[in-house]
């Protein structure tokens, strides 16, 4: 053709606002659009090989390469893929609003699935290439046969000039000349960076090219020529370049193909982790969108490392963006993993989601799939989903907390493990037919509470963690299953209430605390005198006032008083002996120390005796224990 000059049909207030608004916030996603342009074409031709328009019998060996000149400040992107016409240029470069794929889809959507697999569709991203360049160059040759090849330049990305080509193989190379400014943020480690972060799965091999480093080596090669020995010629044939991405990731076989060293290998490829996952799930659908990805359990040590660049997000094998919050909810970003999906809203900028009712439908469904992956374990692998609890755990509660339809989704994945190390599930807490359940904080100080309740085969759970207490309110509003802690009440007969006045004013009197509970209980002569209980409803309020940390104006104990009772066990021996010395004249005294010392048992015995007090009952104790006689 003749040379020819024009400018671009669509005006430069329409485009350059949005390429700007990139420039403004992440340039190096130039680099992505081109090179998803390169894959694009190539999809597009095998398409067309599939479909019979191309009589290619073979699939070619589908490439694309890109190459940083560093002496030329110049880089390439060239594809093997379909290439472009003069008029196809002239559509689909010069005007913008024509993009190449809506074309495409449009001239081969009833022939197959055309949409998919193509990922550009806004006419834009090539234009982000003026985001770095001061000049841009497109060589093309067309795979239709006769075609002629052509080139496009452009200095300003609105005036071109065209003409022939000398692209002798079908396919593209685009050339970018780093502008002035371009040239710093810019060099062959930054670009292989760029390349691994958006590109690391796209669909075919990517190869990196550093003429500098090339150029380097073939001088070295060539000085050290005669010299070489045959170990070291062997050694160049094994050093054959690699492509510097993995065009098959694994979300995109089918699960039933996959071994689990595969899912973790890739779990390091993917993170950089050299650590192993638990467990994962691998999303597979088809309807009604397209979703896959390998969502990973991580261990229990590692939840809260680095929260950032946990989940990825693809969009057709390229990378669109971490963390995609509209996409994953909150708790989620505590599993780590990749998401792709073609049904994806992405915004012009392709770096963000635009919302969708799709979003919330797509989010909706992962958080369904991982509810019931967890079901599903926790039903046919219990002893495996068992050992995987504690790790699991924390996800579990932070995620039921978060969202009640995952509680809801995910009740019957629910364990809960016993001060023994043993586990019950949901369902067997629902069909106990207990009233309530107990739990231990602390089951090293809470022993003797949580030894009185086993003896009486009452179920205790352990519930260490912060997020067990809003936990166990949860289960108790929404599925009626109740919990107190170990010392919140002493279950046991009635005791002597006889004496229940007569102990009132001993205890009172011999505490000094004339507001003292006092119950009485009998719990055998075998179990302790005095037991301290701590009323479960105040006690979480307080615990809850003290996780959050604030500075309340006043101390805890004056804004919400404990509610403590002393239980005393009228079976047992020592309060009966107590109420013998009271009514003896004389023995006040002694009644009233040995009140003291049963009541500082009890809340030894609770955790609550502490500070002056403790100092006292040990001062005390061994009073007492001088009095034993030789
Ligand atoms: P989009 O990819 O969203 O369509 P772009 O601005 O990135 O928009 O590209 C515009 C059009 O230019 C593409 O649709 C395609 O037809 C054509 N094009 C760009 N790069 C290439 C390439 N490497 N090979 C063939 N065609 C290309
Ligand atoms: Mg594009």
């Amino acid at each position: 053709m003749a040379e020819r000059k024009g400018s671009i049909k669509v005006s430069t207030e329409n485009i350059f606002p949005v390429i700007r608004q990139w420039l403004y916030t992440d340039k190096d996603i130039f680099l992505r659009e081109i090179v998803s342009n390169a894959a694009d074409a190539i999809t597009k031709l095998e398409r067309l090989r599939t479909m019979g328009q191309w009589d290619e019998e073979e699939k070619p060996a589908y490439r694309i390469d890109v190459s940083y000149d560093k002496g030329q400040n110049l880089i390439t992107v060239e594809d093997n893929g379909l290439g472009m016409t003069e008029e196809e240029l002239d559509n689909y470069i010069n005007n913008i609003a024509y993009s190449g794929a809506m074309a495409f889809i449009e001239k081969y959507q009833d022939q197959s699935d055309a949409g998919s697999g193509v990922i550009g569709h806004f006419g834009l991203g090539f234009y982000s290439s003026f985001m770095v360049s001061s000049k841009v160059r497109i060589d093309t040759l067309s795979w239709q046969e006769g075609a002629k090849a052509c080139f496009w330049e452009s200095d300003t990305g609105t005036d071109y000039t065209m003409g022939d080509g000398d692209r002798d193989t079908w396919g593209t190379k685009i050339s970018m000349y780093l502008s002035d400014e371009a040239k710093e943020d810019f060099d062959a480690f930054k670009l292989r960076q760029i390349l691994t972060k958006y590109a690391q799965f796209m669909p075919y091999p990517i190869y990196f090219h550093d003429i500098e480093e090339e150029e380097k080596k073939a001088q070295e090669a060539l000085e050290n020529g005669e010299s070489q020995d045959e170990e070291s010629k062997e050694e160049a044939v094994s050093t054959e370049p690699k492509p510097i991405n993995n065009p098959n990731p694994l979300w995109t076989k089918s699960p039933s193909e996959i071994s689990d060293e595969e899912y973790i290998s890739f779990y390091h490829e993917l993170f950089q982790d050299y650590r192993d996952p638990l467990f994962w799930i691998h999303l597979n659908m088809d309807y009604p969108f397209r979703l896959q990805g390998i969502l990973y359990f991580p261990k229990a040590e590692e939840h809260m490392d680095t929260l950032a660049g946990r989940l990825k997000v693809y969009y057709n094998q390229v990378f669109v963006a971490d963390d995609v919050k509209e996409l994953i909810p909150d708790y989620l970003f505590l599993l780590r993993g990749c998401l792709d999906s073609p049904d994806l809203p992405l915004n012009v900028s392709r770096s963000n989601l635009q919302y969708d009712s799709n979003l919330e439908k797509l989010s909706n469904h992962i958080v369904r799939k991982v509810a019931d992956q967890l079901k599903d374990l926790a039903k046919n692998e219990r002893e495996k989903y068992e050992s995987y609890w504690k790790d699991l755990s924390l996800f579990v509660r932070y995620g039921s907390l978060c969202d009640h339809k995952f509680y809801d989704r995910a009740k019957e994945a629910f364990l809960f493990e016993s001060e023994d190390g043993t586990y019950r599930s949901f369902a067997e807490l629902k069909e106990s037919g207990k009233e309530k359940f107990y739990y231990t904080t602390d089951p090293k100080a809470q022993i003797a509470y949580i030894k009185r309740l086993t003896a009486k085969d009452e179920w205790v759970f352990l519930m260490e963690h912060e997020l067990d207490l809003p936990f166990m309110q949860n289960l108790d509003m929404h599925d009626q299953l109740h919990f107190v802690r170990v010392d919140a009440e002493v279950a046991g007969e009635s005791g002597n209430e006889d004496r229940k006045e007569q102990l009132e004013r001993i205890f009172r009197k011999a505490t000094g605390n004339d507001k003292l509970e006092i119950e009485v209980k009998g719990l055998g002569p075998d179990a302790e005198a005095a037991i301290l209980t701590e009323d479960e409803e105040t006690r979480a309020m307080r615990d809850l006032y003290e996780r959050m940390g604030q500075d309340m104006g006043q101390d805890l104990d004056s804004l919400i008083p404990p509610k403590h009772t002393l239980v005393l066990n009228t079976d047992q021996s020592l309060i009966t002996k107590l109420c013998l010395l009271d009514e003896t004249s004389g023995k006040e005294e002694t009644s009233l120390t040995l009140a003291e010392e049963i009541y500082d048992l009890a809340r030894l015995s609770h955790g609550s005796l502490l500070g002056d007090d403790l100092l006292h009952f040990l001062k005390r104790s061994q009073t007492l224990l001088e009095q034993v006689d030789l």
